[in-house]
């Protein structure tokens, strides 16, 4: 059989030709939307601050400890001036829950100074400003625009990593490469929410661990199929509910 110029060529980490990919992604996200139809941050938070803080505060932690720390210290800490006028030690006390708590004091009263300082104690809703703002990376912007702003965002954390790379939508283990890679195959429009669902379902079928391949809605679009548990009740004993604990 001879080639033709008219082949798609192979240029996708799975080798489908790009228009297949683009759609076999769009797929996917469309059964994680249907699985998964109430995904959102599952950070709770009512302003853009608590939002930053409650993400600077979830490293190292889960969200549902961050959830029970922060009632409190929201109402501690109305605004940023709040934060960056607090008494370490009364502060530490309060997160103390969360491990790392000395570090987390320290950051979330550096942050606050420089929101004060530079921003009039207001959360700027640019990518640009907010990844100066101390300990704040692309990750942790990406979350406050997308959540607080409505700006759309691709938030690689651990989960959409390690997702991405079994969906075949990317190789590379660079977060920023992998945001902008995974960022073409999808509208602008979607990328909040694209990455809610890839989020969830890595916290609750596709762990690092043990993938619950066999329990998996999207197992006849990931190329990745058979690397956890693929006996249909072993695998429905390995997901779960909610957010880990
Ligand atoms: S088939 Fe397995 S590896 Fe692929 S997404 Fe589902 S659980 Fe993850």
């Amino acid at each position: 059989m001879s080639t033709s110029s008219a082949v798609p060529q192979a240029t996708t980490p799975t080798g489908e030709s790009r228009l297949a990919l683009v759609r076999r992604a769009r797929r996917i996200d469309r059964l994680l939307a249907q699985r998964y139809p109430d995904a959102r941050a599952e950070l709770d938070f009512t302003t853009p601050l608590e939002l930053l803080v409650a993400t600077v505060l979830s490293a190292q932690t889960t969200d549902v400890r961050v959830n029970a720390t922060t009632p409190t210290l929201f109402s501690r800490y109305p605004d940023a001036a709040a934060y960056a006028a607090a008494d370490p030690a009364e502060l530490e006390v309060i997160l103390g829950p969360l491990g790392f708590f000395r570090a987390k004091t320290r950051s979330l009263i550096g942050l606050a100074r420089a929101l004060v300082e530079r921003y009039d104690g207001e959360v700027p809703g640019r990518l640009e400003d907010l990844v100066t703002l101390p300990g704040v990376g692309r990750k942790t912007a990406n979350v406050v625009l997308g959540n607080a702003f409505g700006v759309p965002g691709i938030t690689v954390d651990t989960h959409f990593l390690r997702l991405a790379r079994r969906f075949g939508w990317t190789t590379s283990d660079d977060p920023v490469k992998v945001e902008h890679e995974v960022g073409a195959l999808f509208e602008r429009r979607d990328w909040t929410m694209l990455s809610h669902h890839v989020v969830w379902h890595g916290r609750r079928i596709c762990h690092a661990k043990r993938p619950a391949c066999g329990a998996c809605p999207i197992a006849a679009l990931c190329p990745s199929y058979g690397i956890g548990e693929t006996d249909p009740e072993a695998a429905a004993k390995l997901v779960k509910s909610g957010p880990p604990r």
